[in-house]
């Protein structure tokens, strides 16, 4: 499959790995946007937001058990962070495999309108 995250996922792409389980592969965004941004991909290719199903339910519950993890290793989970899905073309969606940006490390603006 064409998909850039997938690749980065089999190893075929180069990443910054910040974390990995059998659930979710996450790196270092290559362009951050805040002084910590990883994002949080699940090893399985789901397009986005929209295609989720309470068949991933489990997997859902993964991927915050990783970002939470994933603060704690980055050692923002006492100063915060920000766990963000773009969905679709509003949203500014580029890369069409399911991820969550996991910012932090700074104060955060509000959000975009
Ligand atoms: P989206 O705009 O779809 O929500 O997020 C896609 C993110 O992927 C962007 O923040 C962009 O900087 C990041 N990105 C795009 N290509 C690559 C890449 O090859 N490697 C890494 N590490 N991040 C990428
Ligand atoms: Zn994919």
């Amino acid at each position: 499959m064409d998909c850039l995250f997938c690749k980065i996922v089999a190893g075929g792409i180069p990443a910054r790995i910040a974390y990995q389980d059998s659930d979710v592969v996450a790196f270092h965004d290559i362009a951050p946007q805040a002084p910590v941004h990883i994002l949080i991909v699940p090893r399985e290719h789901l397009s986005g937001l929209s295609a989720l199903t309470t068949e991933h339910s489990a997997l859902l519950g993964a991927i915050h058990e990783a970002a939470n993890t994933i603060a704690r290793q980055e050692g923002i989970a006492d100063s915060g962070y920000r766990l963000v899905v773009n969905n679709g073309p509003h949203a500014g969606q580029t890369i069409f495999h399911l991820h969550y940006h996991l910012l932090g490390g700074a104060q955060l603006g509000r959000f975009g309108a």
